[in-house]
């Protein structure tokens, strides 16, 4: 669970029950700085002199919110729309796509008029009926970490277990899923882990759940009915990548065999990195190991005119025929949905 170091409540955000809640748990605590703004000058109270000093400031703090545009930002493919409930997160994994794309915003950011998001998001429904309208609650964050003190995957899980044409999906490397799992979600939502090897966590993905919890979270998911899959990215070359690899899917499926027999998916992304990306993981990461000379990739130019540094094509193959075999073999009836 993400405890922060300070809270913002924008201004308005105090008149939402949900804000009101996060004060009342937090309000006390002698460690905690809560600032009540009364104008939407945030910034000022987050520290930090450089861009590393406040992405780290900034990663420990919690803005709370009420989300004014309603237009949903579109999320192909993974879905038809973004659900804009949380932004931001805790984790400070160095290849985190939110580098570049919450720039020098990377704090955690809840919005509570959860009543208005949900009103907006009926209306994408009913506009692509009789089509099913697929929302991804976590495209700019990672909500599961505030989730024990923002219920905002509850309030959503809840929502679209009554929709009959919605459905909703988020990812997370977090475990705090225990106030999920009496919901009547009518398996409507999919839950996702994002897993990876220890040697992997360890080294590049600070402040997030081990390998462990994440997978006991994702069998408790399960075993409430979910439909489940798990996200294994990025994937690293690196020297023992293979028995490294094997032992996370063998375990896995150790446990899963002990649990619940219901279907599960993978999906299997191998590690890029665009040039924007990696010139910002070097200034927030001065440090930083993870591979990113160009020379050792292979450019593949994008739809958008960027392209991506990739694995070169003896690699990616390896990769794909590696974890086909090993999925196929210890995870009878799961499906692949895909591997690059
Ligand atoms: S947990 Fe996910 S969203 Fe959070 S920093 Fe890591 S990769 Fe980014």
């Amino acid at each position: 669970m993400f405890i922060p170091k300070r809270i913002i409540f924008e201004k308005d955000s105090l008149e939402y029950d949900a804000a009101k809640e996060i004060l009342d748990r937090f309000g006390g605590n002698n460690n905690i700085e809560i600032v009540k703004l009364t104008s939407n000058k945030m910034k000022q109270y987050i520290p930090g002199s450089d861009l590393s000093s406040q992405y780290r400031e900034g990663k420990k703090t919690l803005v709370v919110g009420v989300k004014r545009g309603l237009v949903f930002q579109t999320c192909k493919p993974s879905a038809h729309y973004q659900l804009p409930l949380i932004s931001g997160c805790m984790g400070q994994c160095e290849y985190c796509y939110l580098n570049t794309m919450l720039g020098d915003k990377p704090f955690v950011k809840a919005y509570v008029n959860t009543d208005d998001i949900f009103n907006q998001a009926e209306k994408y429904i009913n506009e692509r009926l009789p089509e099913k309208t697929v929302f991804e609650g976590s495209a700019t964050s990672d909500p599961v970490p505030v989730e024990p003190y923002t219920h905002s995957l509850q309030k959503a899980i809840t929502f679209f277990g009554k929709s009959e044409k919605g459905k909703f999906r988020f990812v997370t490397k977090y475990n705090d899923v225990d106030s999920l799992l009496k919901l009547n979600h009518n398996g409507h939502t999919e839950i996702r882990f994002s897993i990876n090897t220890p040697y992997v966590i360890d080294k590049y993905e600070h402040y997030t759940a081990s390998v462990d919890k994440r997978t006991e979270a994702s069998i408790k998911v399960s075993e409430a009915g979910y439909p489940t899959g798990y996200l294994i990215a990025p994937v690293f070359i690196y020297n023992n990548w293979r028995e490294d690899y094997h032992v996370l899917l063998q375990d896995l499926s150790n446990k899963l065999k002990e649990g619940p027999k219901a279907p599960v998916s993978f999906e299997i992304i191998s590690h890029r990195y665009t040039t924007t990306a990696k010139n910002r993981i070097l200034k927030v990461f001065p440090e930083s190991t993870l591979p990113m000379n160009d020379e050792n990739r292979k450019y593949k130019y994008g739809q958008f005119g960027y392209g991506k540094y990739v694995y070169p094509k003896e690699a990616l193959d390896e990769i794909n025929e590696f974890f086909d075999k090993e999925i196929k073999e210890l995870f009878i009836d799961s499906e692949i949905k895909y591997i690059i």
